[in-house]
């Protein structure tokens, strides 16, 4: 069998919540959108089922399923819902929508509840993607308060640059978000991984932990009181010696400078390894650090062997432990969001 594994410690993912949750203080929601950032929603939310004060996706199918699957938490609609029809779903699933345009509020007023909903009402506090803005603010929860159908708002809103600490955005954004909420009672959300680590003004009502929980530093370097969930690892299957000047795989597009060991793993893009981290990005091979030279294929990587000890059958971790994510995120020029969220054909194996 091919030896691609994607080890899944769920014993981290219930350190990171815990981690957060009092970092946060409040509730904390677990963001499992995108299949829990490609570690699996089901077996990830039933982990946290015990002490998770929530869990948050991105649209209707990811909340239908984790129901389907005997998750009774409140799960929030990240994005709310994409037509009017979805409502009789939300109720039926007791999911908890975003409502972050007017069609979306005017939609739900308009659809016949059994019982009032709990919604979250959404600021465009500086983003520009979704949300009323903030002068609109209050115009949008009045005509909700006002109707028979809703039951609790949670006023919320998402940061464009939490990640980056002197952008002066995230500053600019609370700014707006008090003042479009002036006057307006209820509970708040604002942080996401980054904000609730880097900024205590985002600390309110409830947090909403994403990358963070899966052990993944929003900022790009390590988090010590973080444990990274996912271990990608696979195995040398091939091994070969080669000369000074040899050149390595497509595009020969890397020379050896001396006579160099050279070993073949299995793992490539079709994978979801990023075909942008070539020669140089970070492996460990047994627990010692070394490299990828040459491009990643489709199926396989070439990587640099030591002297001799290291060969056929040696374990290689691409990520995880030794590799930190946010290293290969760097080398490819993407984020550790996009390499969690793609790995594919790998075996999922879940630790308690
Ligand atoms: C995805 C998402 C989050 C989680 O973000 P992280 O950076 O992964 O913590 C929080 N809030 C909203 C609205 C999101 O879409």
């Amino acid at each position: 069998m091919r030896p691609l594994n994607a080890q899944i410690r769920l014993d981290h993912l219930r350190h990171n919540y815990q981690t957060l949750k009092q970092i946060h203080g409040g509730k904390l929601l677990a963001v499992v959108k995108a299949n829990a950032y490609g570690h699996g929603a089901v077996r990830c939310a039933h982990a946290l089922a015990d002490m998770a004060d929530g869990f948050a996706v991105a649209c209707i199918e990811e909340a239908v399923e984790l129901r389907e699957h005997g998750i009774s938490q409140p799960i929030v609609l990240l994005a709310g819902v994409f037509d009017a029809a979805e409502y009789a779903l939300v109720e039926r699933y007791r999911l908890w929508p975003a409502v972050g345009s007017q069609w979306q509020l005017e939609a739900l007023i308009a659809h016949r509840w059994q019982q009032p909903v709990d919604v979250w009402l959404k600021m465009d506090s500086g983003m520009h993607r979704s949300g009323f803005f903030p002068h609109n603010y209050a115009a949008a929860y009045t005509a909700l308060k006002q109707s028979r159908n809703v039951g609790n708002i949670v006023k919320f809103s998402h940061f464009s640059s939490a990640d980056e600490a002197d952008s002066g955005m995230t500053e600019m954004q609370l700014e707006a978000f008090d003042l479009g909420c002036e006057g307006l009672p209820g509970e708040e959300s604002l942080a996401n991984s980054a904000a609730m680590l880097a900024c205590p003004a985002a600390r309110r009502d409830w947090g909403r932990a994403g990358i963070a929980l899966y052990g993944i530093s929003p900022f790009g370097g390590i988090d010590e009181r973080l444990r990274p969930v996912m271990r990608l690892s696979t195995r040398v299957f091939g091994e070969r010696v080669l000369q000074p000047h040899s050149p390595i795989g497509y595009g020969a597009a890397f020379y050896t400078k001396k006579s160099t060991r050279v070993g073949l793993i299995a793992c490539g893009y079709a994978d979801g390894y990023p075909r942008r981290a070539a020669t140089d990005t970070p492996v460990a091979i047994g627990g010692s650090r070394s490299r990828i030279i040459g491009r990643v294929s489709m199926d396989m990587i070439t990587i640099e062997l030591d002297a001799s000890q290291q060969g056929i059958g040696d374990e290689v971790e691409l990520w995880g432990d030794t590799v930190n994510t946010n290293e290969v995120a760097a080398a490819a020029g993407t984020i550790a969001y996009e390499l969690l969220c793609n790995v594919k054909r790998a075996k999922f194996t879940y630790f308690d």
